[in-house]
This record gives structure tokens, sequence and C-alpha cells, in this order.
């Protein structure tokens, strides 16, 4: 048995055998144009099936792997009609005469070397992307198409790399988990392949598909990012009754739809799902959550070209409050910079984004940007119970200001005669030490508290979230973390301030207890932790 490891990308065990997807090489030779205007035409028609295919594609990951994920492929049918990039590919043909071929790998090398110097992990991500499209005009040039992987029997598919487009056309019916020697956790196609729900490991490395053979056995675990080939008996036993318990586990979680949410000894607990995206709500009611603690609403600003206007936003917001159907429903205002970029935004290159221009910064120095949101979300307010939350508060001046602008709203809505609801919640994220260490300060202003743990973690312990490298200096165990969780528990409660945490800690059920014994009344998970933390909740009896 051989041991190889990767990281985890959706945590799940498959056991079975390898096949290795072998990529069509799409490498051009350089070859002179007869006529360059016949080039040219090829490559329009070559242009011109790409987009019919990449249309097939994103309906077919419409249906397998919902509109999020599937949006990569819109991404890529858009580059396509990039005039600088096709008008790169046919300069190229024109000024080298040389064939449709050549010009577009030429091309793809030159998009590809720009994208991968990027700082961004996300834009250097976007070289795989431009690999992918380039691949597929290629193979159009040459009459063969894209090709799908058939398999008779279930695999475990191993590559040197997925792109989104392959990893979307393979024939999920036939997948027992999926295998890459490169890849990050970020990149598109992992996200495709999490939505697959399948086991998956990325970043195994070169040996692997080096050492493996086509047709060897192998487990593979998504919880460890491991694969394990040609295991022995005894640990494929260990692997099926590990399969058989996950199984078992998710059936008997969700027994727990419709049941209440307290503790042994009766304290009531709202388990309430984050979303990034109005499209996860439906992952959130299959999960029975108590409603939404956070809907991260930079994501309604990173899909748009230009600033969301009003009446979208609107339309959105009363939506999500619409499908919660009177269930809480907390919306956070743009928390947009460091890492969150949207061009149109036009925000300055920073040495340190983390500490610099993100989030309330950018919403008090753009007043305007900042009362349409909050005019649209005021508005939607009329349609169910929503609280406002605002991000990256570090001081009692900053939220003064807020708190102005929104009565400022409230004041312009009402001139207008425009309906909205009065019992409209505003709360805080606790995501700066700054925020917690003046809890008593900034609780009687606001009707809720909700920890950031995220950034709280990255702040306090000054481990940037987004540098792999310091990672392992991160323990979100630390005293200084929990402490500070508990002070702003402690003035919350002072005060008759709710304190919720939203942070990914919040799905840690080995703190849950420690959460709930410091005076936490809500916990915000990903919709797919809810009936894992509701389950904890009501085991635990606090009486003791
Ligand atoms: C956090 O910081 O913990 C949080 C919930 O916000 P985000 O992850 O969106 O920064
Ligand atoms: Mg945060």
């Amino acid at each position: 048995m051989k041991k190889y490891t990767g990281k985890g990308i959706y945590g799940a065990v498959a056991m079975g055998k390898i096949a290795i997807f072998h990529k069509e090489k799409t490498d051009a030779q350089p070859g002179l144009a007869a006529e360059t205007s016949v080039e040219k035409a090829r490559l329009a028609e070559a242009l011109t099936e790409a987009g019919k295919q990449l249309r097939e594609v994103y309906d077919r990951a419409l249906r397998e792997v919902g509109e999020a994920d599937a949006r990569i492929f819109e991404v890529h049918r858009m580059l396509l009609e990039d005039v600088d990039y096709v008008g790169l590919i046919e300069n190229t043909i024109e000024s080298q005469r040389v064939n449709a071929e050549y010009a577009v790998t030429a091309a793809a090398d030159r998009y590809a070397e720009m994208f991968a110097a990027m700082e961004d992990a996300d834009m250097r991500a976007r070289a795989a992307d431009v690999r992918d499209i380039s691949d597929r005009l290629i193979a159009n040039l040459r009459g063969e198409g894209i090709r799908r992987q058939e398999s008779a029997e279930k695999v475990i598919l191993c590559a040197a790399d997925l792109s989104p487009s392959e990893t979307i056309s393979l024939d999920r019916e036939n997948i027992l988990a999926l295998v890459t020697a490169h890849g990050s956790v970020n990149s598109h196609s992992a996200i495709l392949a999490r939505g697959m729900q399948i086991p998956a490991v990325v970043g195994v490395g070169e040996d692997f598909l080096a050492e493996v053979a086509e047709g060897s056995r192998a487990i593979v675990d998504g919880y460890e990012g491991e694969i394990l080939v040609d295991p022995d008996l005894e640990t494929c036993n260990t692997y099926a009754d590990r399969q058989r318990a996950a199984g078992e586990r998710k059936r008997l979680l969700q027994q727990l739809r419709g049941k209440e949410n307290i503790t042994v000894d009766g304290r009531e607990v709202r388990v309430l799902a984050n979303i990034g995206d109005i499209r996860d709500i439906v992952a959130a009611l299959q999960n029975d959550a108590g409603g939404i603690g956070l809907f991260r609403s930079e994501s309604l600003y990173l899909e748009s070209r230009d600033y969301p206007a009003e009446e979208r936003q609107f339309a959105v917001y009363k939506q999500a409050l619409e499908s919660m159907g009177g269930r809480k429903v907390i919306i956070r205002t743009l928390d947009i910079g460091a890492d969150k970029q949207a061009d149109y935004f036009g925000l300055k290159k920073e040495e340190n984004p983390a500490l610099g221009c993100r989030a309330i910064r950018i919403c008090l120095a753009r007043p305007e940007l900042f009362k349409t949101q909050l005019r649209a979300l005021y508005r939607a307010s009329a349609y169910g119970d929503l609280g406002i939350l605002f991000p990256m508060i570090t001081g009692v001046a900053e939220l003064e200001k807020v708190l102005d602008i929104c009565r400022e709203v409230r004041e312009e809505l009402d001139a207008r005669n425009v309906p909205y609801s009065p019992d409209v919640e505003l709360g805080i994220m606790i995501e700066t030490p700054a925020a917690a260490l003046i809890s008593d300060r900034l609780a009687p202003m606001v009707d809720f508290f909700s920890v950031g743990t995220n950034d709280l973690i990255q702040y306090t312990l000054a481990c940037d979230r987004q540098n792999p490298d310091v990672q392992a200096f991160v323990d979100p165990y630390h005293e200084a973390i929990l402490r500070l969780i508990r002070m702003s528990a402690d003035n919350a409660r002072r005060h008759g301030t709710r304190i919720g945490i939203c942070g990914e800690l919040a799905a840690d059920t080995n703190l849950t207890e420690t959460f709930l014994r410091m005076g936490i009344d809500e916990l915000s998970v990903s919709p797919a932790f809810v009936l894992e933390v509701r389950d904890k909740v009501r085991s635990l009896d606090l009486s003791q």
C-alpha cells in the first residue's frame, strides 16, 4: 500500500479503481498561413462553435451543480468575445503569417503568463481558464471537439489537472472520486468538484501520476486529503466502516428537520445559515436553518461589471426575505476590498490590503454607494424580518456615522412615503480586536453583535488569512480569541444586545458548549453544517 497526500476538497470517502485522464495534446506547431484571410475565417468559425459548446456546457452545469458554479462557463464565453483576446490572435495571424492554431496558442501563453504573474490567487487561477479556452479553440480548429470521459465502470478519476470544462464534461454517474496532481483549493475546478459532492483531493504531486497504474485499486479520503493505492484488506475494512458511518450520520441528521433547537436544560439556541449568494438559500432551507445569519451581500457587487442598481439589490434582498418565510435574515452591507476586488470600484493597490480600505471604510468614504444599498435594504424590509449588519467596525465615532446615515435614509424614505419595516434590527460585526475591546461602548448602540472569527483571528494573531505560509501560526482556540469573544458576550448581555457568531469557528462543535456557556445566542454556519451544529446543541446540558 502506498499513501499520497494532497488537499481535500470535499469530505467523503470512495473506494474503487483508478482511471487516468489523458489530456488531448493541443499544443500547436507554427505553421505558415497560406492566406491570412483563410486563417481568420477558420478562427471565426472555431470561435462561433466554441460559443455554442460553452452554452451547452453552461446549461449542463446549471442542471448539475447550480448557477453559482456554472457561471465560470459564462466567463469563458465572455473571454471568447473579448476584443483584446480575439484581436491578439488575429494580429498574430496577420503580423506573423501563422496558422490560427499557432496564433491561439501564442495568445494563450501571453494571457496565461500575465495572469500567472498576478498577486491575487483568484486571478492566478484565471491562467487555467485561458488555457482551457485555447484548448477548446484548437480542438475546434482541428475538428476534434472536446472529448468526454466515458467509462462503463465507476472509477476514481486521476489527472494532472482538470480544467473547468473538463470537470463539468465528466460523466459524474461514472465517477467515484477525483484526484489531481496539481491544482489549488480555490480553483474553479475544485469548486465544481465540491459542487458535485464526490470525494476530491487536489495537489497530490507529480510522483503520484508517474507511479500509479491504470486499474489499480485505491481509497480516496476527501476528509484527510489522502489517496491510498493498493490498500490492504484491513485498511479497506476500516474505510468501508467509515463510509457506512458517514452515510448513516447523514440520514440521522435529516431527522432533526422540524425539531426544536433547545439544549437538554431547555435553552433555545438559533442555528442559522451563512450564504454568499441568493442561490444558496435553497441549501439553507434544505438543512432547515433557523434563518440567515449572514448574507454576504458583496457577491452582488462581485458578479457585476458595474455598481448594482438599487432596484436590482432590492429585488435580491426581497427574494431572500420572502424565501425565508418570516425567519430572520441578516444581510451584511458591502464588505469589499482586501481579497474581494471589483475593477469598477477603482480601488488603489495597497501594501497591506487586509489593513486597508475595505468594507465600512469604503462605504463611509462613498456615502452615495452606501445609501443606495441601505435604501434597497430598508425597502426590502417590508417583506420579512430583516437585520442589517455592518462589517469591520473599529470605533464609536465610526459607528455613529453609520447610524446617522441609516437615519438619513429612513427620513428620505419617510419623506417619499416609501414603506419599510419599523422593526429592522441593526448590528455590527465583532471582527476586529478594537471592536471586542470596546464592546461595552458599542453594545448600547446596536441591536445585535455578530462575531466574525475569520477576521478576528487574522487581526488578533497577526496572520493574513490569505497567506498559506502563516496558517501554521493560526490557533483558533488561542486564549486571546476566546477572551475577546467572552468579553463581547459579557458586554452584550449587560446591555441586552443579542450576540451570535458567524465566522467559521461557529461550526466547530468542539466549541459549541464553550460558546453557549459564554452566553452566545446564535450560531450561523455554512448550510451543510446546520444540522450537525443543531445536533450538538440538543445534546448539551448547560445546567451543570
Ligand atoms: C468573518 O470575518 O469571520 C466573517 C464572517 O466575514 P468574512 O469571512 O466574510 O470576512
Ligand atoms: Mg470578516
